[in-house]
């Protein structure tokens, strides 16, 4: 077998790959020759040889580590070894243990840079970050599939997400994903449609927050904005709560909501389910002299880019000074953001400016979204959970 290409770093960057660090941008690689999307190659330096990477020559984000071994042959075996250690992680976790849906696969985090692979039962559906994850994970995809078998899930289906959230994007790898899925997590069950829900059918990753939120939920009135399916608003009425109201701006979201207290075997008369614009939803409730005694937001990313990051931050600020208008003078509130470009740095600044807080917890993302230290950028989503007053 012949080594893969040579590719020079032109910035100091050996300690930080080698600390673990996966990410290689434009400005620190020589001039992409002949390379083409997918394509594997060592990165050298003067010091010689760093890591093997996979090369993606057209975008900012240049290169992304495979191995710190350099030169290292990338075959089935290599895959199949990376998959199965990354199922097997969450076969042994216990937090997931009664949770039948999981991510297998979170890219970087897991040694798989650019593949994210969520399990539904055992339906499994891939998602590529990009052409050149696409380009190199798609031929290998049959060893990733066998490789997460071995790690202790059973996979009927293989669905490849498609650009496009409708029915006729995507394609089955294997089988043929049934049109619904019923998961569970604890005792609350789930609805997902793999072809047609958000991300890849429902946000896994607030597992640990949804479970939050159900121990602090006996008795409260909740109100749950940016709902979609009810992940929080389930949980909160299984941990007692008085009443609980979702808001979403997507009439099919709340449909699947419906079903899902009906699957959880809830009351839809302890339920609200009101398709509305957050905000017109506050102001409405303000006018009204409406309050809940916990408040939910978890708002779709509002910074795509580092320099949405501004307009994000005035954003968060309007919602998180609309939500308070709605909390019980003694309340509790949880404010979530999906966007890696707004830190929890950021939203405490927010948070600071409001009135009388106080930070009761903070969380990320679900076990199953693992975070390495060298790449803090892969911690996305923040959680905050405030007492007021
Ligand atoms: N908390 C959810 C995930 C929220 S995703 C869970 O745990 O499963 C964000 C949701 O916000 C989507 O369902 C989207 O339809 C909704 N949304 C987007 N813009 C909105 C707006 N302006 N007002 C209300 N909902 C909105």
């Amino acid at each position: 077998m012949t080594a893969p290409r040579r590719w020079r770093l032109t910035k100091p960057l050996r300690a930080r790959i080698r600390a673990g660090h996966p990410w290689i941008y434009d400005r620190a690689l020589s001039p992409p020759k002949g390379l083409g999307a997918g394509d594997i190659v060592t990165l050298v330096d003067d010091e010689g040889p760093v890591a093997t990477a996979l090369a993606d020559p057209t975008s900012p984000l240049r290169a992304r580590v495979l191995d710190l071994v350099p030169d290292q042959v990338i075959d089935a075996a290599w895959v199949r070894a990376r998959a199965e250690a990354a199922s097997a992680r969450r076969s042994r976790d216990p937090l997931l243990v009664g949770c039948t849906g999981r991510r297998l696969v979170h890219g970087e985090a897991d040694g798989c840079p650019g593949l994210v692979v969520d399990h539904y039962e055992d339906t499994a559906v891939v998602v590529f970050d990009g052409a050149a994850a696409a380009a190199f994970w798609r031929p290998r995809l049959p060893d990733v599939i066998d490789g997460l078998e071995r790690g202790g899930h059973a996979i009927a289906h293989v669905w490849i997400r498609g650009e496009r959230r409708d029915r006729t994007a995507g394609e089955a790898l294997r089988g043929d994903p049934p049109p619904e899925i019923v998961i569970t997590e604890d005792d609350a069950r789930f609805s997902v449609d793999v072809r047609a829900g958000q991300k890849t059918g429902f946000f896994l990753d607030q597992r640990d927050n949804r479970r939050t939120i159900r121990r602090h939920a006996a008795g409260q009135t909740v109100l749950n904005v940016f709902s979609y399916t009810g992940g929080f608003s389930l949980h909160a009425a299984l941990g007692g709560a008085a009443r609980v109201t979702s808001v979403d701006i997507a009439a099919p979201a709340l449909a699947g909501l419906e079903r899902n207290l009906e699957l959880t075997c809830l009351a839809p008369e302890q339920h609200e389910a009101v398709v509305a614009d957050a905000f017109d939803f506050f102001a409405r409730s303000r006018q009204r002299g409406r309050r809940w005694d916990l408040v939910i937001v978890d708002p779709p990313s509002f910074a795509p880019s580092e320099k949405a990051r501004p307009a994000a931050l005035s954003a968060y600020r309007k919602l998180a000074v609309a939500a308070l208008s709605v909390v019980e003078p003694t309340g509790r509130f949880a404010l979530a953001s999906c966007s890696s470009h707004v830190t929890e740095a950021d939203l405490l600044e927010i948070a600071a400016g409001l009135g009388p807080l106080r930070l009761r917890l903070s969380g990320g993302a679900g076990t199953d979204h693992p975070v390495v230290p060298a790449f803090p950028e892969g911690r996305y989503l923040k959680f905050l959970f405030f007492d007021v007053g």
